[in-house]
């Protein structure tokens, strides 16, 4: 099969942990007898550098020919101080809804084999984490109408707003996605106080009467922050809205030990999909060769289960990550472990 992937590598750490990602899939197609082609696309901070703008229609166009899109990260200190419009992350919210992705799948495991990276007490760690957040990705505050004003004192304003049908796409993928899991869903909002969480949750009612053989709790967001720490096993699917989905999905992610090891898929209604690590491009460690590349891989892996219906293979690269952290000297980065550490340990568990 051909895999014709766009591959943005962003700023800061995003190259190299993309370029990790490549090679890792190149090993793993050649396994299996795929061919993978690549098309480099520019977007964020080296965009507004060499177009002078973070979304240049060239690059979204690149992206429409391929049947996924791979990213590390954009942004960074030398773009802060551009007008939002011509920021980086425009780049990736642009991405998002240009072609046409609503669904973001943020998948959050600890294996008890790595427990011991977790921050979290002992006990509760060795339990195991195994969740997925289906977080809402082209809708509410992020994309609102908003503004400032200055008059009678200097203000700003942004809007949460969702539709019916917004909530209801997002809600069934949440419902689908846990059919093929453990059958649960939690929908966390907070709705003893806004008006879209109470138009959100109406409709998740609704579907759940569709959906009878799987078991449904509503969460109010903050003790859904709560329960993540203390009984973080009793999740299965959290579906939830684009800023909270933000918020709890980097909460969840530090509970493994590392931003720096959850994967994510963004996903429309077709195979297409874009696919990238949660963390950002990581200034601090840029060109450092410290980054972990997992998320990066791990991301490459869900891209080859969605987009390209290949589970055999994306198994294998998820297979070879977990045999490459255990018994590694910390999972992490540091303690030794480098990128190029790290990725030759994935690469030589890729069989
Ligand atoms: P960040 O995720 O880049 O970094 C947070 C912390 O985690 C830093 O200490 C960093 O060193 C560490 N970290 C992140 N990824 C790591 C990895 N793979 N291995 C080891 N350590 C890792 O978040 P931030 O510092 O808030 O943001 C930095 C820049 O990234 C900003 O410009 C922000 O706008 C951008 N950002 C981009 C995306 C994206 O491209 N999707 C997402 C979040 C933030």
């Amino acid at each position: 099969m051909k895999l014709k992937i766009a591959l943005v590598k962003g700023d800061g750490i995003g190259p190299e942990v993309v370029s990790a990602a490549a090679l890792v899939l190149d090993r793993t197609a050649g396994i299996y007898g795929h061919e993978v082609v690549y098309e480099e696309v520019l977007a964020g901070g080296a965009a507004i550098d060499e177009a002078g703008e973070p979304l240049p229609e060239a690059s979204v166009d690149a992206c429409r020919r391929c049947g996924a899109v791979l990213l590390g990260a954009v942004g960074g200190p030398k773009w802060d101080t551009l007008p939002p419009a011509l920021r980086p992350e425009r780049a990736i919210l642009g991405l998002r809804k240009e072609l046409g992705l609503y669904a973001n799948l943020r998948p959050v495991k600890l294996n008890p084999e790595t427990a011991s990276g977790s921050p979290l007490r002992a006990d509760i760690a060795q339990k195991g984490i195994d969740l997925i957040f289906m977080r809402e990705l082209t809708g509410g505050v992020y994309f609102g109408e908003r503004g400032r004003t200055t008059t009678p004192v200097e203000a700003a304003f942004d809007t949460e707003r969702y539709s019916a049908p917004e909530v209801e796409r997002i809600g069934r993928r949440a419902f689908e996605a846990a059919r093929g899991r453990r059958k649960k869903v939690t929908s966390v909002d907070k709705a003893n106080v806004l008006e879209t969480s109470r138009l959100w949750r109406e409709v998740m009612h609704r579907l759940c009467d569709e959906y009878p053989d799987i078991e449904y709790a509503d969460m109010l967001v903050d003790n859904a922050s709560m329960q993540l720490i203390i009984d973080p096993g009793q999740f299965d699917v959290i579906v939830t809205s684009n800023l909270f989905g933000d918020i709890l999905s980097d909460e969840a992610a530090a509970l493994t030990g590392s931003i720096g090891l959850i994967p994510s898929a963004s996903l429309g209604d077709g195979s297409f999909g874009l696919y990238e690590p949660i963390h950002g491009s990581a200034p601090d460690i840029a060109g450092r060769g410290i980054a972990n590349p997992t998320a990066a891989v791990l991301s490459a892996a869900m891209m080859l289960r969605y987009s390209f219906s290949l589970p055999r293979e994306a198994e294998c690269i998820e297979k070879a990550v977990l045999a490459a952290q255990v018994g590694a000297a910390g999972h992490m980065t540091g303690g030794g472990n480098g990128t190029n550490e790290i990725t030759e340990r994935i690469l030589d568990n890729i069989r």
